[in-house]
């Protein structure tokens, strides 16, 4: 049998959903018959393969960089799951919305630094911050969409199991925005 090529990745995200996918304990044994990983934090991939069937994608949107993977992600997947409420809304990711991208970068390396040496910050040590932080489906066509912070692993299972077995499934009880 064929295996599915799954990849996961975490963006502005805490990895919290990406500790609760390994929360599914012995299923991921159940799972790993299935489907090969073929990119993710869990596995020693570093660039990402093209070719992919479901890319699981944590965290918002939050600098050009990731607007860059996600693109890329996108170009080279089949199907698209956002996981978590940062991927599926911006959740706490963008809460920094709620200030402003230079009040979060002055409070982050001036307000509250005991030394800052060069005076600067540090833009060509870090990927440049967007204006907004802003969920998946504003930069790209998600295909699913699964809340909860994090998502229950009982959640990621029965949604994983639906896609290979090209079932729907019904996760309202397993899960919810914030849980
Ligand atoms: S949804 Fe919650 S657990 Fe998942 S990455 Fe965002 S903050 Fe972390």
């Amino acid at each position: 049998m064929k295996k599915v090529r799954v990849a996961t990745i975490w963006l502005d995200g805490c990895s919290g959903c990406h500790m609760s996918f390994l929360d599914m304990d012995e299923r991921l044994l159940e799972i790993a018959q299935k489907i090969d990983l073929v990119y993710s934090p869990y596995v020693d991939q570093k660039e990402i393969p093209e070719d992919i069937d479901l890319f699981i994608v944590e965290g918002a949107l939050s600098t050009d960089h990731d607007l860059e993977i996600i693109k890329i992600i996108r170009k080279n997947s089949k199907k698209i799951l956002a996981l978590g409420d940062c991927a599926v809304t911006g959740n706490i990711s963008a809460m920094k919305n709620l200030f402003g991208t230079e009040a979060v970068l002055k409070k982050g390396y001036f307000d509250l630094v005991d030394l800052n040496a060069t005076g600067h910050y540090p833009s060509k040590m870090i990927p440049k911050l967007l204006d907004k932080v802003i969920p998946l489906n504003e930069a790209i066509k998600v295909d699913f969409f699964v809340p909860g912070c994090p998502t229950p692993a009982d959640a990621i299972y029965e949604v994983i199991q639906g896609i290979l077995e090209e079932r729907p499934v019904n996760i309202s009880t397993l899960t919810r925005f914030g849980k």
